[in-house]
């Protein structure tokens, strides 16, 4: 992820540290990780005589694309489990938005010789 950090350079070392304590605070539970992106489609099942053959598409289903370490994978997510799924992927974001801007903080202390 490309994170840009904002004018960071601009500020004092003081308001560095208040602001990555701010940040670390402010974390969401990390135990609600969950990297991914939620995506619907519809489906023909291909049985004879189905209406979906010529007509509507079953579904919408939703479904949470998730990337392991070779390949991209399709996980089908139960109608009753969407909505918590979609926000621990929501969370998911703004926690490694949290760390990169945490990350980028320390460069800048480190640069200046005040990460200690
Ligand atoms: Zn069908």
């Amino acid at each position: 992820m490309v994170y840009k950090a904002k004018n960071i350079e601009n500020l004092r070392v003081r308001q560095l540290r208040a602001r990555r304590a701010r940040l670390a605070r402010e974390l969401p539970d990390i135990e609600a990780t969950l990297r991914g992106s939620l995506q619907s489609q519809t489906r023909r099942c291909g049985k004879r005589g189905c209406g979906c053959a010529g007509g509507e598409p079953h579904g919408p289903y939703i479904y949470l694309s998730v990337q392991t370490r070779r390949r991209r994978r399709l996980l089908y997510i139960p109608a009753e489990l969407a909505e918590g799924v979609r926000r621990m992927v929501e969370v998911s974001g703004r926690i490694e938005v949290g760390l990169a801007e945490i990350s980028a903080i320390n460069i800048e202390l480190l640069s200046r010789g005040e990460l200690h």
